[in-house]
Parts: structure tokens; C-alpha cells; sequence
């Protein structure tokens, strides 16, 4: 499968992917990098005729929402993308309050949330032209090849990969992370759907992955076996933190566990999170978000 990988960076967490095959873009970028991804659309992705999105958060919608140019050519997504990409402005606001309610004891300002979710930008919202809502094992076309719709929720509760038996290639959005850890992502994410969409990818076999973030991966089944172990992992890492210490903060097993520093421990504590909210729905522990953060307790 021929496929053309653009990088672009967005604010705070590095780079982000997009995919040109054929006729076809697959996401758009950060809003934050709408000048990159226009200035694109004279190179690179000069001729595009059709976007496919893989889910819509920030980094795989913004030049859909704030390029003309993009926003007209017709957009494919999976169920429930086109109306959280209708209603963005809102979507926004409230993932950027949940993300401050989580991150509270961190010294997360107004002004870093200012720059990764502009709340006031002016959005295309429904102006976006979406031209079909696919599900689950459907066919969609991406440039002269066929693929196959699989919804891998997890990361985005909305995320689809799509699968290129052939070839044995899948593009896999979000799901696999470059470092094997669960990706964090407010709102609709769910440990739970996490493992069971990895599996799922993991008995296509497939050969080649490519994901949103990073490069291309040619050693899939082992990348995958290795998010399965560490999720594995990380639970039973917080069991014995809570069965040896009782009561402990989000942030501590992220830089204490995670071995994370600076900006990392913000991420990686909701990622704790979700691990956490995943233990507690077995009775495993509880999770109390105050002003002072994510505690656990037994
Ligand atoms: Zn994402």
C-alpha cells in the first residue's frame, strides 16, 4: 500500500500524523497547525479530493475545522464522528474541563489550555461535509484501495482502524502508542474497550501498522503483545501500590512508576487515572478527585 506520511507538530505533545493515499487524506492535523497543512495543500497534499478520519479529536480534525479548503472536500468517519465534529466548540470546552478537573494539584494554567484547546477559535463546524457515517465492517475507499472499517474503541470511544487485508496493512489511529502505554484522551476513553480493540487488531495479524502519532511500525503483532503486557502491568503495579501504601496520588505513580518528569507527569497522570477508574469499576479501589488531585485509596 502506497502511503505518504506528513508530520506536523502540535503544541505541547510533539508530532502528529497525516496520511495522503491517492485521493485520499486520512485526518487533518491540530488546529494549531492549520498554517502548516495549508501551505501543504500546494505540495504534499495538493490534488486531495476526500478525508477520512480515523476519530475526531484535536490533533486528527483541525484542518477540517479551520481550513476552507478542507472543510469542503467530503469526510467519511465512523459512527458518532460527524456529530461531535458538528458540534466542536462545545466538544471542546468540555474536554478541557475535564482535563482541568483531573490535572488540578499540577499547576495546570488557563494560558497552556489556551494554547492546546482554543475554545474560542472559530471553527467550520457544520460546514464540514460529511459524505457517509460508516460502522463497523464496512468498506470505505481510501485512494485506490479498499479497506475495512474496524472500531477499535479505547482511545476515543468513536476510533476506527482500517484494515487492507492484502497488503496486510492497518492503519491504526491512536490505539497503538509509539511507547506501548495507553494514550489518554478526554472524555470517551475506556481501559476496557482499550485491550479488547487491541486484541482485536492483534488477530488480524497484520504486518505493517500506521499510526497518528510516530512512525510506521514493521514489527506490529510484537508492538501489540507489548500495549497488552504493559496495560497488564500497570494494574497490577497499582494493586500492590495500593495494597503496600494504602492511599497515594495519580501524580506520584506517574513520576514514581512511570519514571515521568516535567510535562510528562500531567499526561501520564490521567493515564493513571483511567487505570484507576478502571480498578475501582472491579471494587479493586477508590478514586476521589479533589482540588489536591487524583487520589487512590483502598
Ligand atoms: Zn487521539
Amino acid at each position: 500500500m502506497d502511503i505518504q506520511r506528513l508530520e506536523f507538530q502540535q503544541p505541547m505533545w510533539g508530532g502528529v500524523n497525516v496520511l495522503r493515499i491517492g485521493d485520499t487524506l486520512v485526518d487533518t492535523g491540530h488546529v494549531r497547525s492549520t498554517d502548516a497543512v495549508r501551505e501543504a495543500l500546494d505540495g504534499g497534499l495538493a490534488g486531495v479530493e476526500r478525508v477520512l478520519l480515523t476519530h475526531p479529536h484535536i490533533d486528527h480534525v483541525g484542518g477540517s475545522q479551520t481550513v476552507d479548503a478542507i472543510a469542503d472536500l467530503p469526510h467519511v468517519g465512523f459512527e458518532g464522528v460527524p456529530s461531535i465534529v458538528h458540534g466542536y466548540a462545545d466538544y471542546l470546552r468540555e474536554a478541557r474541563a475535564d482535563m482541568t478537573r483531573l490535572l488540578s494539584g499540577l499547576g495546570a494554567t488557563e494560558s497552556q489550555w489556551d494554547v492546546y484547546f482554543p475554545v474560542d477559535g472559530s471553527y467550520h463546524q457544520d460546514r464540514i461535509a460529511f459524505e457517509r457515517e460508516v460502522g463497523d465492517g464496512e468498506t470505505v475507499r481510501i485512494g485506490d484501495y479498499e479497506l475495512e472499517t474496524v472500531h477499535t474503541p479505547g482511545h476515543s470511544a468513536q476510533h476506527a482502524a482500517f484494515w487492507h487485508e492484502p497488503s496486510g496493512t492497518c492503519l491504526s489511529g491512536d490505539l497503538v502508542s509509539e511507547n506501548g502505554h495507553f494514550m489518554y484522551a478526554p472524555l470517551y476513553c475506556d481501559i476496557d474497550d482499550y485491550k479488547r480493540s487491541l486484541r482485536r487488531l492483534r488477530a488480524l495479524s497484520p504486518d505493517r501498522l500506521v499510526p497518528m502519532h510516530g512512525p510506521e511500525m514493521t514489527d506490529p503483532r510484537e508492538r501489540i503483545d507489548d500495549c497488552l503486557a504493559k496495560a497488564e502491568a500497570t494494574a497490577a503495579e497499582l494493586r500492590s501500590w495500593l495494597d503496600e501504601r494504602g492511599r497515594f496520588f495519580a501524580r506520584e505513580f506517574a513520576r514514581e512508576s512511570f519514571g515521568a518528569d516535567g510535562a510528562a507527569v500531567g499526561f501520564l497522570t490521567l493515564v493513571v487515572h483511567e487505570y484507576a477508574t478502571h480498578l475501582a469499576e472491579q471494587g479493586a479501589c477508590s478514586v476521589a478527585v479533589t482540588g489536591d488531585g487524583v487520589e487512590l485509596s483502598r
